[in-house]
């Protein structure tokens, strides 16, 4: 294994540990927990906290005192959004704790075996037994947690091939997890079946299934909304464009990053773990 000592995963795992947990209220009884790697929602309640996400091993006692100060409740129940370690590290204190885990057959599946991911340049072991989902599903998954209805649905291959989305239906809130990035540059995954196409599919998904009272948590970034999501689609969709039309110049990659395929929304976008350069490469891979 050829670590980059550099890449990303050690500096959101450094990040991790230097954070201190923010905890945002949503609405009824749901609240996030920011800056344990990915976002963590929060369902309270009398049977158990269930938690979609799980941030980072590191994070552990700041999440703890942020989900004590939420209630009593033991964590009861988990939900994988993907597979991805700023979401699932944290798996097997949670199971340890006490909670089932649910998500896709696909989150399983990369947890189980050792798994590469190129763009981090990166080889994750399996995950111990402990973290591994005790609940699959394919397509559709339904549960009901502290009198709420939740929907559980697969995207398709999207950021990754494990992505699902989770609709708190009495709430009107939905996790969308990384198919959406609030304000900052998506990381996409095409070592395990995302691609910028992937991407934009599921987020035209997305607004297909949200209201604009709808409350839309995201994967990483603050908690939005429908018009939040449209601006990225339209970021996702130029961008797109942008760099296919110079593949199809015949450019090289570096070409194309020095044609600055994204310049109009780097002061915005560009601001966080995945720089512009580094978006537009993700993007020449997929068109
Ligand atoms: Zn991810």
């Amino acid at each position: 294994m050829d670590q980059d000592k550099k890449g990303i995963v050690p500096i959101m795992i450094d990040a991790a540990t230097k954070a201190t947990i923010e905890t945002h209220p949503v609405r009824r009884n749901i609240s996030v927990l920011e800056g344990a790697g990915g976002n963590i929602a929060v369902l309270t309640g009398k049977d158990g906290q269930l938690l979609i996400d799980a941030g980072f091993t590191v994070s552990k006692p700041r999440l703890t005192e942020a989900l004590n100060k939420l209630s009593s409740d033991p964590i009861t129940q988990l939900i994988n959004t993907h597979w991805h370690t700023d979401h699932t590290d944290g798996n097997a204190w949670v199971h340890d704790a006490g909670a089932a885990i649910t998500a896709h057959t696909n989150t399983k599946k990369h947890l189980s075996t050792s798994t590469r991911v190129e763009g981090w340049q990166w080889t994750f072991p399996p995950a111990p037994a402990g973290a591994l989902p005790t609940t699959t599903f394919d397509d559709e998954h339904r549960l009901r947690h502290n009198d709420t209805n939740i929907a559980l649905k697969y995207y398709g291959p999207a950021h990754t091939d494990s992505d699902i989305s989770v609709v708190f239906e009495e709430a009107d809130v939905v996790d969308v997890g990384d198919t959406w990035w609030n304000g900052i540059y998506p990381f996409i995954d095409y070592s395990t079946g995302g691609s910028i196409d992937g991407m934009i599919r599921a987020v035209e998904r997305n607004l297909s299934m949200i209201g604009d009272k709808t409350i839309v948590i995201p994967g990483h970034g603050p908690v939005g909304n429908r018009a939040g999501l449209l601006e990225f689609h339209e970021m996702l969709a130029t961008i797109r464009k942008n760099v296919a039309e110079l593949k199809k110049q015949g450019k090289s990659l570096d070409q194309a990053i020095a044609a600055k395929p994204t310049a109009k929304y780097d002061a915005k976008f560009g601001q966080f773990l995945i720089t512009p350069e580094f978006f537009t490469t993700l993007v020449y891979s997929g068109v």
